[in-house]
């Protein structure tokens, strides 16, 4: 299936259309952003590790019951995937204290806690994408009470299996951002990406930070943090 008109550049990504109205082909950027796109960068070989890394993460959900978009990985870079309108909520699991948690209840990172914790943001990059409830997300029409239960349970659900997975390969996954949209019957699917730039990955031993927190807080070492995940998913 081939791209055809582009629909969207995003901060990460690209969407186009395909012959196909129920398809589009989503094109990953080694463009990086950071604070609402305030920090702007490049991560050399980000693009090709968030698409392969997503694909084969969403194929090993998708195994486990949780429905996503994924279509076909056409390159390395290029995937197809059901066209989904998009619930404007990003969806955030926390396993362990980190970033905006840490900062707003005045606590250190990596606390481990005894059960995880979700989030919702309204996804709005003129606002700042600000934290709301789900009596907000109702209130504001973002998404029907039903659609916010079946979003609720498979957050859980893609973390219990991500969490697993993730510590067969020495990796404590910190915390992370989904995002869900609707086919046109309205069924909710896992859409958007699950890659170093939308999770915190931490190296199980030594807490070394693997993702996208080594560009946003100047840490070196990016690009190799990157190909690190991406060699112990695809032993590659
Ligand atoms: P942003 O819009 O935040 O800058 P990206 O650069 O990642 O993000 O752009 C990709 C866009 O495509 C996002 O807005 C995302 O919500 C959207 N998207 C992801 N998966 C799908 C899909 N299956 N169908 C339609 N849109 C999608
Ligand atoms: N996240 C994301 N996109 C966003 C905001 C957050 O992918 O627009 C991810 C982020 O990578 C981290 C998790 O969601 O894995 C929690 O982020 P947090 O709220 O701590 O925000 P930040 O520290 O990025 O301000």
């Amino acid at each position: 299936m081939e791209k055809t008109v582009q629909l969207y550049e995003g901060k990460a990504k690209k969407v186009f259309a395909t012959a196909d109205e129920t398809l589009c082909v989503v094109s990953y950027k080694d463009d990086a952003t950071a604070f609402n796109g305030l920090k702007k960068g490049t991560i050399v070989g980000k693009g090709v590790v968030n698409n392969r890394m997503s694909n084969m993460l969403m194929q090993l959900l998708e195994k486990q019951g949780v429905p996503t978009h994924f279509v076909k990985e056409l390159s390395d870079r290029d995937t197809l995937v059901k066209k989904v309108a998009i619930v404007p909520l990003e969806v955030i699991i926390r396993n362990v204290s980190a970033g905006s948690f840490a900062k707003h209840y005045g606590v250190e990172e990596g606390i481990v806690f005894d059960e995880p914790t979700i989030e919702f943001s309204y996804k709005n990059d003129e606002l700042g994408d600000p934290l709301l409830n789900s009596y907000h997300a109702l209130a504001l029409k973002l998404a029907t009470k039903e659609e916010i239960e079946t979003i609720k349970r498979l957050a859980f659900k893609v973390n219990e299996v991500l969490t697993e997975y993730f510590k067969t390969l020495k990796i404590r996954l910190v915390d992370f951002k989904l995002e869900f949209g609707r086919l046109s019957d309205g069924t909710i699917v896992l859409a958007d990406e699950i890659s170093p730039d939308t999770c915190r990955l931490w190296d199980i031993e030594t807490n070394e930070k693997l993702d996208k927190d080594r560009f946003r807080r100047d840490l070196g070492g990016v690009e190799d943090a990157y190909k690190e995940v991406f060699k112990r998913l695809m032993g590659e």
